[in-house]
Formats: C-alpha cells, structure tokens, sequence
C-alpha cells in the first residue's frame, strides 16, 4: 500500500485549472521531490495534500484512509515552510514544543519527546534563545524539528531552503538527506531548483502546466528523459539543443543534416519522417568528444567563453546556425582556451525529439 496517493486530482481557481488530472503513488518512506518552474503549480499541490488547499476533483489517500476532504490537523501530516514561521517570543524549547503544549501533554510528556529531536538536530545547546538569536540553519533546524515532535505521517517541504544562502544551502541540504535517512518518515519536497531535485529525492516528480511530465529516479531522469522539457530541466549545465534536418529515411535510420553541415545517421526506431523534418537533437555538455580537423559526425563551436573550475572547464559558444553550445571537457589545462572547436556527438547518448519536444527512442 502507498503511504500517500493522489488519483486524478484536479484544481481550479475559478476558471483557471491550475492541476490537471494528476496522479501519483507514494511509497512508504520514500523522499519524492515536485519540481519544475514557477508557476507549474508544485505548491498547489502540495497545499492540496497538507489541506490547505481544497481538492477541487480527485482523491488523496494516506495509508488506507480516503483523506481528501478531511480537516488539515487530522491528516498527521507536517509542513515545513520557506518562512519557518517560528514564533519570535518563544525559546527554541518553547518553538519545539508548542504543538504537544497545545495538544494539552504534561510537561515531563513534552520533554521526553523534545530533547531526542533537539539532540539529533543539534538544537540541545541552543534551547533557550529566541529565534532571532540563532543563524538562518539553526531556525530551519528548529521549523523541522517542530513539526517532527508531531510524529507526522507525512513530511512536507516547501522549498525549504530558498532563503538560505548558497553555501548554507548545500549544508542543509545533506543534513536534509541525512536526517531523511535516520527518521524514515515519508516526505514530499517542493522545489524550482533541479540540483536540489537531483541530490534530495528518490524519486522526482517533473511537474509543468499543472501536470505530471515524468515521474522516475534523478538518474533514470538524466539518462532518459521522455521529452525535451525534462531533458532541458534536469541536468546542469543543462542539455544543448540541436537542429537536425531529416536528409534522408531508409529502413533503419534517419540521415540528419546538422547545423555546420556534418551528416549523422540515427536509428529510426519508432519515428515516421520525410525528407526536410526539422528534429532536435539533444546532446549533454558531456557527452561530445573534441577532434582536431572537421567533425564527420558533429559539430563546429565557435567559442566565446570559458570557465575553468579547475577539475572540469566549460566552454560556451554558437552553431553556425546560432544555436548556443556548452561543452564540458575534464581537466582541460590550457590557460586560455581554443576559440574555435571541433566536436564529434556520442551519437549513442544522444537523444531525438520531433517537433512537438516528444522523445523518439
Ligand atoms: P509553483 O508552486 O509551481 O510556483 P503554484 O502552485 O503557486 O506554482 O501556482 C500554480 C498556478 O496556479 C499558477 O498559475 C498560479 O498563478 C495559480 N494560482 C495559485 N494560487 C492561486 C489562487 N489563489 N488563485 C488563482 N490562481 C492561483
């Protein structure tokens, strides 16, 4: 059984639908993450599971129980928002414990819940300053904390660590995942950063539109995204895309005219097309390969820039079609970079989209 499932879940706001017919299982324990850009409706759903939302078609189930239309404080579910919202004139004892001192526990009650939490938080040392005394980590530590002393079902996250800045993010992040794997607890995690997708969850959800593009495992999403806006959001730098013309069909592959002029065959498999087709080729920084002379089964890169961060360089430039290009070349050691390159295509990694972004494999 699914700690958490949404079946056929719709949401309008008047006559905006803002969720279309979204379905998904979630497992028990499992750390899934929402992602896609602002606006695709992640919140929302979200919102939806916690009850602060109505579910305007559809059913959330959690465990066995049907949970759609059910008051939010009975879900045995717990949120943790961007904003914290801690209370300022509560210590981080008082913060930890509200809910429990609300829900009418005695005081030895309260403690023997709060100070494992605290412990494992590393909150012990901190327990009597307010929240304005504590670093933006510590006031995470303690917006998560609260809401574990609720032995939730369910944990929800809304991107967590937006306000956090970017070397505190990274440390949150595996705090994030290690406490993830010490408590177990099943948990939902919205975010627009695809790194924090990657890194964080087991699964991930790629959400646009309001609706569910692809559901799979940060790496089977890398490896075989089903459409060209997931292949485009995960991955950073992200995928280069490439024009490519269809010259020729015969029975096996396609003759695909690219930007440059190289001609490339490609397996047809399931693909129907004629003669002019104008396909997108989708090749990761990583998996070009530089030669000297002219590409036979690639491209020429005109290079306007490059980042060298030591282990791995960047080079970014232009198609002659245009087209911008990153390519990704592992201990490149030379101070200023070509301005010109050659770049053969690993055609076996790279992927065929059709017109309307649809994966052809
Ligand atoms: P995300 O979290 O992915 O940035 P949201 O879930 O906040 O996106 O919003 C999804 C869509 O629903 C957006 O188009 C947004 O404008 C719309 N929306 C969200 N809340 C409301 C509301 N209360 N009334 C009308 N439209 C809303």
């Amino acid at each position: 059984m699914a700690a958490l499932a949404l079946q056929n879940v719709y949401k309008k706001y008047g006559s905006v639908e803002a969720i279309t017919d979204v379905s998904l299982e979630v497992r028990e324990g499992e750390f899934v993450v929402f992602v896609g850009p602002s606006g695709c409706g992640k919140s929302t759903l979200l919102r939806m599971i916690a009850g602060l939302e109505d579910i305007s078609s559809g059913r959330l189930m959690i465990g066995a129980e049907e949970r759609t239309h059910t008051d939010p404080a009975k879900r045995q579910i717990a949120m943790v928002f961007q904003s914290y919202a801690l209370y300022p004139h509560l210590t981080v004892r008082g913060n930890l414990g509200f809910a429990l001192r609300m829900a009418g526990e005695s005081k030895p009650a309260i403690a023997a819940k709060v100070d494992p939490i605290a412990t494992m938080l590393q909150l012990s040392g901190l327990m009597d300053r307010r929240p304005s005394q504590l670093s933006g980590g510590q006031r995470q530590r303690v917006a998560i904390g609260r809401a574990l002393v609720r032995s939730p079902k369910v944990f929800l996250f809304d991107e967590p660590l937006s306000n956090l800045d970017a070397e505190l993010r990274v440390q949150m992040r595996v705090e994030l995942a290690q406490l993830h794997k010490k408590i177990g607890v099943t948990t939902i995690y919205v975010t627009h950063d695809q790194v924090e997708a990657m890194t964080l969850a087991d699964r991930i959800v790629v959400v646009r539109n309001g609706r569910i593009e692809q559901i799979g495992a940060p790496i089977e999403l890398y490896d075989n995204p089903s459409n060209l806006f997931v292949a485009g959001f995960i991955g950073s730098p992200r995928i280069n895309e490439i024009t490519a013309t269809v010259t020729g069909v015969d029975e096996s592959d396609l003759l695909l005219e690219l930007p440059g002029g190289a001609r490339i065959s490609y397996p047809r498999l399931e693909l129907t097309a004629v003669i002019g087709d104008r396909l997108t080729l989708g090749v990761r920084p990583e998996h070009f390969i530089r030669i000297t002379g002219d590409p036979q089964n690639g491209v020429r890169v005109n290079v306007d820039y490059w980042e060298h961060l030591g282990g791995v360089s960047y080079a970014y430039g232009a198609l002659a079609n245009g087209q911008r290009i990153i390519f990704e070349e592992r201990l490149f050691r030379s101070p200023v970079g070509d301005r010109s390159l050659s770049l053969e295509i690993d055609i076996s990694k790279a992927f065929l989209f059709d017109a309307t972004g649809r994966r052809r494999r």
